[in-house]
């Protein structure tokens, strides 16, 4: 049998720790016997990071700009622990905050759900996706601790004064701020993933209280959506739905799923959290950066799993779970076989979901799935859950 071919190279982004092992085994036992895959590759293991002052990282970016579609291999944030251990000449900044800059992205997170993974809200039997807001907010807030008496004021570009609070005595301050232009790259962003996946945009915030700050994401996305896609949205047979962020709360619980929830930053950063817990388990969660011109970066959502890699260099076994970089392969291959307009290549990226999915219902999965797997579970190490994938395939 021939193997599947690819037309434009797809950017691969290695990284670091247990992820690697699994990157190479991936491409080992699931898609090179079936693709003849064309990648270009940068390096972005913490130790060629080093070697490079970070420019690999950059590269890749550059290169996911250019070709349209990458898949990430999770890599080390340098702390200062980090810097020991890898006697790096400075602490380097996180590669996925300098991607998604680049590509002024937001990240979209999407739980893999099989029958049998008990899902602790019964009724989500549809995924949700959480797509969140990563400028600004409280994550580049001005705070300060006040020791009072006094007025506290802020002033505007144009010298307009606001007092925030006439304090008697002690108090806190808390100021924030986003753009314009941030705010509607993540509306498209938002909306193109929308059209692409078919599935309904949520966008909630809290409005009513805000009225300048959340009214203003309000109507951004709104101004966006009546001029540049409410056609697109009624064609495609999806819906735009907006709501305050406690009504939104109420109504994602009691949903079956299957929705794009929007969220502010902060919002985006809690609900995320739930909404993985909920759905079982953090490595059962894709994540995919997509950017408002739409390129796309897929990825895991978990990290390198250092635990697991430091029993691997004691020659311990380990039962490490692969499904969410088995799913950022697949969704990037999916990609640019849509792109390409390669049909053997998307039916590839379908029946490995298929078969990573087929695997865990018939009861074969790591040990980290065991304990919220209804039924008989069988737990296997990290290379053997490969190879039973790959009987599969
Ligand atoms: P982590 O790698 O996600 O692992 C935390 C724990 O979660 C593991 O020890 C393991 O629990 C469990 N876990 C996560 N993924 C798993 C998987 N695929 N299979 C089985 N269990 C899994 O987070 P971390 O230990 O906090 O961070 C490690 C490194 O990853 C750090 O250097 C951090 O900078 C980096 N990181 C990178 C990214 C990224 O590139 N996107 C994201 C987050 C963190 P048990 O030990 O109990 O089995
Ligand atoms: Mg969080």
């Amino acid at each position: 049998m021939s193997k599947i071919r690819m037309t434009t190279p797809l950017v691969e982004m290695d990284g670091d720790e247990m992820t690697r092992i699994l990157w190479q085994k991936i491409k080992d036992i699931l898609i090179l016997p079936h693709v003849e895959l064309k990648t270009e590759y940068y390096d972005l293991g913490l130790k060629n990071r080093e070697a490079t002052k970070d420019k690999v990282t950059v590269e890749g970016a550059e290169a996911i700009k250019k070709y349209g579609v990458g898949v990430k291999c999770a890599t080390i944030t340098p702390n200062a622990q980090r810097v020991t251990e890898y006697n790096l000449s400075t602490m380097w900044k996180s590669p996925n905050g300098t991607i998604r800059s680049m590509l002024d992205g937001t990240v979209f997170r999407a739980p893999i759900l099989a029958k049998g993974i008990k899902v602790l809200i019964p009724s989500w039997t549809k995924p949700i996706t959480i797509a969140r807001h990563a400028y600004g907010d409280v994550y580049s807030g001005v705070e300060a601790y006040v020791e009072g008496p006094g007025k506290a004021e802020f002033v505007l570009p144009d010298g307009t004064r606001k007092t925030i609070f006439d304090f008697k005595s002690a108090g806190i301050i808390q100021t924030m701020h986003n753009t314009d232009a941030s705010i509607r790259s993540f509306a498209r962003s938002c909306m193109n993933y929308a059209l692409d996946v078919k599935k309904d945009l949520w966008f909630s915030t809290k409005d009513t209280i805000s009225k300048i700050y959340d009214h203003r994401f309000k109507d951004i996305f709104r101004e966006i959506y009546e001029t540049e896609y409410k056609e697109k949205f009624e064609k495609a047979g999806i819906e735009y739905f907006y709501t305050l962020i406690d009504d939104a709360v109420a109504r994602v619980v009691k949903s079956s799923g299957g929705m794009i929830w929007a969220c502010k930053n902060y919002d985006g950063d809690v609900m995320s959290d739930m909404v993985a817990t909920a759905f079982g388990s953090l490595a059962m969660m894709t994540s995919v950066l997509v950017s408002p011109d739409g390129k796309y970066e897929y990825e895991a959502a978990h990290g390198t799993v250092t635990r697991h890699y430091y029993k691997y260099l004691n020659g311990e076994e380990t039962s490490t779970n692969s499904m969410a970089t088995i799913f950022a392969w697949t969704g990037a291959l999916r990609k640019r076989a849509q792109l390409d307009g390669l049909k053997d290549l998307e039916d590839f990226a379908d029946r490995l979901e298929k078969a990573s999915i087929d695997t865990i219902e018939s009861g074969v999965m790591t040990k980290d799935l065991v304990g919220i797997f209804d039924g008989k579970a069988t737990a296997v190490n990290s290379e053997d859950f490969l190879k039973a994938i790959a009987e599969r395939l």
